[in-house]
């Protein structure tokens, strides 16, 4: 029987900066992880967009500057349009005065940094690979046997093991799901334009088009389309994928001139009922999963980790025990809310823009036009992006 104060099922990017967090104050804690990290530079076709406040959470932990080592991008501009018409927003860093918006970083280059650091804590045992087979809470503990027949124990279980959610499921969580009949299709592209560390975002009928500047000059695509459309897509030959991607995002950058392997990922909106029971609390993609249109997920699930690490913190430190409801449920007030809010604002977008209707046309392009002149509800929206708006744990503000 290995006895820790936490145990942390689902070694992602969410759970291993919960495991860093808490392993730096000290808290004992084994961290579960099914796979082995695929942490190869420049292969994996997904790139996340991290936020400004992510990027504060990075440095509270000390792994952002292994991060910055990497060859990861930042970008300095936005700029999202609609097929249907001429409004445009444009948000520009220099306009509150910040030197960014956020970066394009891969999930591997982030991985690999917080692996490094989980190596060199001595409260934190890493158990990869590994999965969990049962879990038995009871009054005093959570008790979790792997796969192999170890047992561990723990005051508190969290579980960060992604959107389809093992501990969820064998919990009995419910969760609320819709999904969009929308897949996102991701590849890395490069064109004959310079991307000018510019987030690009096109809406077309059947869901957004993003081009992310990446930092060797190519651009990584997230192209949202109706499921019928996917497999058609997917399967085009190079040349008249390149043309009609290059059609899609209106020759804004110019000629696609070459192109790496395409993925595609099924959306879905989906959102646990609760995030906690008793000695249980669910972050990331297994307590909600939102449309990646403008690339908030493991940004939130990020908040979610600094915010479960500094109400755990605030409670140890009192000599309370962890894994009580009342500590977990602040958990559960503060988070949920916000994540909520952010679900509902990326479904609205989407089902305003992805609408070929006419009248729905008129309200978004106005709505654009709008917006970009009206520097205070811009700067609003920009703080919104840069994730810095509203209230923020403290690993996620600056020092
Ligand atoms: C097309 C697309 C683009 C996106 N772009 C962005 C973006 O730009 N910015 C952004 O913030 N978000 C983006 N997202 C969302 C992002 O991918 C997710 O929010 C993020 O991966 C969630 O991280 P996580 O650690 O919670 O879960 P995951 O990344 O799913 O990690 C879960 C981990 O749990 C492990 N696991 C599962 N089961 C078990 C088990 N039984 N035992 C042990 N371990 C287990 C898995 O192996 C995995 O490592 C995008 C999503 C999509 C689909």
């Amino acid at each position: 029987m290995d006895q820790h104060d936490v145990i942390i099922i689902g070694g992602g990017i969410v759970g291993s900066a919960l495991a860093c967090a808490l392993g730096e104050s000290g808290v004992r804690v084994a961290l579960v992880e099914a796979r082995e990290p695929d942490l190869r530079i420049g292969t994996d076709p997904r790139v996340y967009a991290i936020t400004r406040a992510s990027e504060q959470i990075f440095r509270s932990l000390g792994v952002w500057d292994a991060m910055a080592a990497q060859p990861v991008c930042a970008f300095t501009d936005m700029e999202v349009w609609d097929a249907g018409g001429d409004g445009v927003l444009h948000f520009d860093c220099a306009e509150l005065a910040e030197p960014h918006l956020g970066h394009i970083i891969e999930p591997g280059v982030i991985l690999a940094a917080l692996v490094e650091k989980l190596q060199a804590l001595e409260s934190v045992e890493r158990f990869c690979p590994a999965r969990f087979e049962h879990i038995h809470i009871d009054d005093d503990q959570a008790e979790v046997t792997l796969a192999d027949g170890r047992h561990l124990t723990a005051q508190l279980l969290a579980a960060a093991d992604g959107a389809r959610s093992p501990v969820r499921e064998q919990l009995g969580i419910e969760v609320r799901r819709h999904a969009y009949h929308q897949t996102s299709l991701v590849a890395r592209v490069k064109t004959t334009l310079p991307h000018a560390a510019t987030a690009w975002q096109r809406f077309l009928p059947g869901g957004p088009l993003a081009f992310l500047p990446l930092a060797d000059g190519w651009c990584s695509i997230v192209w949202t389309l109706p499921e019928a459309d996917v497999e058609r897509i997917r399967a085009l030959d190079r040349d008249s994928f390149h043309a009609e991607l290059g059609a899609a995002f209106d020759h804004r950058l110019g000629r696609i001139t070459d192109s790496g392997e395409r993925e595609s990922w099924p959306l879905v909106r989906q959102h646990a009922v609760t995030y906690v029971q008793a000695r249980v609390a669910l972050l990331g993609d297994a307590a909600h999963a939102i449309h990646p249109l403008a690339g908030q997920g493991v940004n939130l699930g990020l908040l979610d980790a600094a915010v479960l690490a500094g109400v755990v913190l605030a409670d140890r430190a009192l000599g309370r025990d962890i894994g009580r409801m009342r500590t977990l449920r602040q958990y559960e007030r503060w988070r949920r809310s916000d994540n909520q809010l952010m679900m509902m604002a990326m479904d609205g977008i989407n089902r305003l823009f992805s609408n070929a209707n006419l009248p729905a046309g008129r309200v978004r392009n106005a709505g654009l036009s709008l917006v970009g002149r009206a520097t205070p509800v811009r700067h609003a929206l920009m703080r919104h992006a840069m994730g810095i708006a509203g209230d923020l744990p403290p690993l996620a503000r600056p020092s």
